[in-house]
């Protein structure tokens, strides 16, 4: 009878540290498995923050989410990623910081340096027609001139300003981010000039998170900076991925 009781507290104390321990039991059995069966499970991401500052909706940026994960899906043809509404074991963030900020500085100090630009193309077309005519209009012209020169020191401040800029960001643009520590595994993404970037930093991003490393092609997805526009793997992020999988 004194076996049976001890059997029974120690079998309750095993299901009460089990139930404590949950979490970093599933954990450690997720790591093993990644360990010894790369890509045999999908990992569940979730959305955590999303900076207003941005201006995206959550619907827009998990449409953009489910574009890069599809990517890395098709290529193999195999489900890589599930999301789930909340608690899933990744959560991708949209953080804003002076990152997003001196890009939409600089784009907008573009756009004027653009118009100012065709400003002065413009003045400059009328005065070289006025000067080809037989009998030339000079007080026109020297106005036309003194616009053109104005023109001119308002473009040079406003490139000014746009080097100030371009250079405040330095060498380092990280544009996202992924880690994994205690807490958990988290994606956070900070800079990108317009919705085509924001897929490729995603995909780069995801990519990490499925354990690849960078690759030595610019084009690549999984180049260390987001220098390309295309939206489809390279063969070298191809063969990364197989790598890790273990697909010939
Ligand atoms: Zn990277």
């Amino acid at each position: 009878m004194k076996n049976i009781l001890k059997n029974i507290v120690a079998l309750i104390i095993l299901g009460v540290a089990i139930f404590v321990f949950r979490g970093s039991i599933e954990k450690g059995y997720f790591m093993l498995q990644d360990q010894y069966f790369p890509c045999s499970r999908t990992i569940s991401y979730s959305v955590g923050t999303i900076d207003p500052s941005f201006g995206i909706s959550k619907e827009n940026f998990l449409s953009d989410i489910e574009e890069a994960e599809n990517v890395w899906e098709a290529s193999i043809d195999k489900k890589l990623f599930t999301y789930e509404t909340e608690g899933g074991e990744l959560t991708i963030n949209l953080l804003y910081d002076n990152r997003q900020a001196t890009t939409e500085q600089l784009k907008s100090l573009n756009n004027t340096l653009n118009s100012d630009r065709s400003f002065y193309n413009d003045l400059k077309n009328q005065i070289d027609i006025l000067k080809a005519d037989p009998n030339p209009d000079v007080n026109k012209i020297n106005s036309l001139i003194g616009e053109l020169n104005q023109a001119a020191v308002s473009f040079n401040s406003q490139a000014k300003e746009y080097n100030a800029a371009g250079g405040s960001l330095g060498n380092e643009f990280e544009e996202g981010l992924y880690s994994s520590d205690q807490s958990g595994k988290r994606i956070d993404i900070y800079q990108f000039e317009n919705k085509d970037k924001l897929v490729r930093v995603l995909m780069h991003e995801l990519g990490h998170a499925l354990s690849l490393d960078h690759v030595n092609n610019p084009k690549a997805i999984m180049y260390q900076t987001n220098n390309g526009d295309n939206l489809t793997l390279t063969a070298d992020d191809i063969n990364e991925l197989k790598a890790h999988c273990g697909i010939k």
